[in-house]
């Protein structure tokens, strides 16, 4: 299962040291602690000429302060057990990476994470704390004000908690759960495109989590809503964190009625019952009418494999 942004290198997330504050004040000015910047969620990196290779560019606590950066809010990824360095995040703004004298030429080699993850160009290990570092990050910029209050919400424990200033409401960084599944009738495989996507870009059914669902219960309701099919038995093969913003995409494998579908949702302009021969074509860039699944970093690529493996 190559699904590159889960977390495939251990750190040590250090969730019961957050709290003291003076342990986590140490560790933001250790010598050895070293930061990455987020600008605009887009990773700053080092890569070579043809960018076929790319990594995360490591920065010392003074430098990020010298860049106008706010080191105060480092976002702790967590210690590496090999050597004992903390790693931590920054974020800020496109607009400043670009336009402040002090920061912009450091800071100008920027990536996309889709990019990153598509081109499989990073490796595994650090686009996985880019994508924990882009979700948080995502968290904060989205969370600035008390939803109970509308107070200034305040950075705490090193971004794993904000809390406000007013009414002392606490939040915690939020995880948006997906189901996403390859619904099959045995034979075959039910793929949609949706306006948004690139063209000809089909994909397996996904949906949101409503509060009260289950994994199975989410992934019949979303598959009836969007093509009228009843679902039977479904089945978790496994998960993937997502951080475009915060989401962990559920992928199921659902079996359903060969019964048509009745395409219901605004947002799926097409949807069809594939074969295998079909799906194998699409997957591999040779189906006749140019049909294509996504890439191999995803769950929608992963799923297809699983139903072409007939692991049903
Ligand atoms: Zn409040």
């Amino acid at each position: 299962m190559n699904l590159t942004l889960g977390p495939t290198i251990e750190l040590d997330r250090l969730s019961e040291k957050r709290p003291d504050k003076e342990y986590m004040a140490s560790l933001v000015e250790a010598e050895t602690s070293r930061f990455f910047v987020l600008a605009g969620a887009k990773p700053v990196v080092d890569s070579n000429e043809d960018r076929t290779e790319t990594r995360i560019h490591w920065f010392t606590g003074p430098e990020i302060s010298e860049m106008g950066l706010a080191i105060s809010e480092a976002m702790l990824l967590g210690l590496d057990p090999s050597d004992g360095t903390a790693r931590f995040a920054v974020a800020t703004s496109e607009h400043y990476a670009r336009g402040a004298p002090q920061a912009r030429d450091t800071l100008k080699n920027r990536a996309e994470i889709s990019t990153l993850a598509a081109q499989g160009s990073m490796p595994a290990s650090e686009l996985a704390l880019v994508g924990q570092a882009a979700a948080l990050a995502t968290w904060h910029e989205n969370n600035r004000c008390c939803g109970r209050c509308g107070g200034s919400m305040t950075f705490k424990q090193g971004g794993w908690k904000r809390k406000c200033w007013a009414c002392g409401y606490e939040t915690f960084p939020r995880v948006d759960p997906i189901v996403i599944m390859a619904v099959t009738d045995g034979d075959r495989i039910v793929l949609a495109h949706e306006e948004r996507f690139p063209d000809k870009m089909y994909s397996t059914l996904a949906g949101y989590l409503e509060p009260g669902d289950d994994v199975p219960h989410a992934v019949r309701r979303e598959t009836k809503e969007e093509v009228g099919l009843e679902v039977g038995e479904v089945r978790l093969i496994g998960s993937q964190p997502w951080p475009f913003p915060h989401s962990l995409m559920l992928g199921c494998i659902a079996r359903a009625e060969p019964t048509e579908l009745v395409v219901a949702a605004a947002e799926i302009q097409d949807a069809q019952w594939f074969s295998r021969e079909d799906a194998q074509a699409m997957l591999e860039h040779r189906h006749p009418q140019e049909l294509w699944l996504p890439g191999a970093q995803s769950m929608a690529h992963h799923l297809v494999k699983v139903f072409l493996g007939g692991e049903i």
